[in-house]
């Protein structure tokens, strides 16, 4: 049996997956003193971290619960000194851009600049100067929001990882979690085909997965994996130097001249297949937004599979069964952009702090009395 506390650091917590939630959950508990170990079943952020497009933003805010809100904000305002840890932390590039995100047929611009200026995020209406876009799509209601950013997953992910590995958390990478066990009402430690993890607290951070359960452990409520397809072009660079977004179609420039274009909400089990026709429609849609795309074919197609969640709405909480259990999943379609907020919200619920957010809607009990049929 392994026993990762041997140390003498604070506690030993187990942590089971090791995309964004787990990787930023195990570098707060880290940072406060105690011993963690992460066990993934394939490879550190080698899922939906990877597979996403990494904008640090909601699409279209002002469409979401203040749940979504309160997190995605607090971890938008902490972004830049968060990733700036991680890249000296690492010495690797997250390649964190604040390159804006320019938002197109809105329904209500006025509603949605009012909703900006309530939450202190900066908008303007109109295009910026520096966007060249064919008249066609660029005098549609367009909303700019020039402080939204943008990380590389892969390039994040591999920070985050070595960020993790600097501050001595210990990774097991093709170490899936089979189950736990148990003893007088607590989880004593993970089971993994290969062995068997003491811990003091479990961390569930098992993305897509999370709605499975384990031996042993309730499911949680709800979490479905929601497949996203994505498209990667090569263009020059500083063709696109924004986001751009319009009905449901995102284009997002990487500062070499990558494009991507996505993405697809399919809800297709766990199946991460792509297939020619959405490949031709995405394409198309993002030649429309960016003529230069249609003269060029895609260089890559992917899917990733989000932890879908009701409302989009995460479970950050203890876990109904176990005291010394805990769940960050259930992020949907903003992982990336809520991690630094879940990951401190979760680490002061294990501490006993008194959270800087409201704990109340990401509560296990709140996610099991939300219904897919009520959201947004
Ligand atoms: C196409 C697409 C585009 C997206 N775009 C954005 C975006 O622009 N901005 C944004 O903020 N978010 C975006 N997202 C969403 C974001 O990627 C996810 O919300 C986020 O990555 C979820 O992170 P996670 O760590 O919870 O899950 P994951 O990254 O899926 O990690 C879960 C991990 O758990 C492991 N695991 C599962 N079961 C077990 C087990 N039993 N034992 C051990 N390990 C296990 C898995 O192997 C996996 O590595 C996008 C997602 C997709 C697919």
């Amino acid at each position: 049996m392994r026993d990762p506390g041997a140390s003498g650091l604070k506690t030993s917590i187990v942590i089971l997956g090791a995309g964004v939630s787990g990787l930023s959950t195990a570098l707060a508990l880290l940072k406060r003193g105690h011993a963690v170990t992460l066990l993934d079943r394939g490879t550190a952020g080698g899922e939906s971290s990877w597979a996403g497009g990494g904008i640090l933003s909601p699409l279209l805010p002002w469409d979401y619960a203040e749940a979504v809100t309160s997190l995605a904000l607090r971890s938008m305002a902490a972004y830049a000194d968060w990733v700036a840890d991680i890249e000296t932390l690492s010495g690797r590039d997250a390649e964190f851009w604040r390159c804006g995100m320019l938002a197109l047929d809105v329904a209500d611009p006025e509603r949605a600049l009012a909703w900006c200026a309530t939450h202190g995020m900066a908008a303007k209406p109109g295009s910026p100067q520096t966007v060249a876009l064919p008249s066609s799509v660029s005098d549609r209601n367009p909303v700019w929001l020039p402080e939204v950013a943008q990380a590389r997953n892969p390039r994040l992910v591999a920070a985050l990882r070595g960020a993790v590995l600097q501050l001595g958390g210990t990774i097991h990478e093709h170490c899936p979690a089979t189950g736990v066990l148990t003893q007088a009402g607590r989880v004593t430690a993970v089971q993994t085909p290969e062995d068997t993890f003491q811990a003091d607290s479990v961390v569930l951070a098992t993305g897509a997965w999370s709605g499975l359960g384990l031996a042993g452990l309730a499911a949680t409520p709800h979490i479905r994996p929601i497949r996203g397809q994505m498209l990667l072009f090569k263009l020059e660079p500083g063709v696109l130097s924004t986001i751009l977004y319009r009905s449901g179609l995102y284009l997002i420039p990487r500062r070499d001249g990558h494009v991507l274009a996505g993405s697809t909400l399919e809800d297709a089990g766990f199946d991460k297949a792509t297939d020619a026709a959405t490949l031709r429609r995405l394409h198309l849609d993002a030649a429309e937004l960016l003529p230069a795309l249609g003269d060029v074919q895609p260089v890559h197609h992917w899917a990733g599979l989000r932890p879908g969640s009701p409302g989009n709405i995460p479970v950050i909480d203890r876990h109904p069964d176990f005291d010394n259990v805990f769940v960050n999943a259930g992020h949907f379609r903003y992982g990336v952009t809520m991690a630094p907020a879940s990951a401190e919200l979760l680490a002061d619920m294990m501490e006993g702090k008194a959270p800087a957010l409201d704990p109340a809607p990401y509560r296990w009990q709140a996610a099991a009395e939300r219904r897919w049929s009520d959201a947004p």
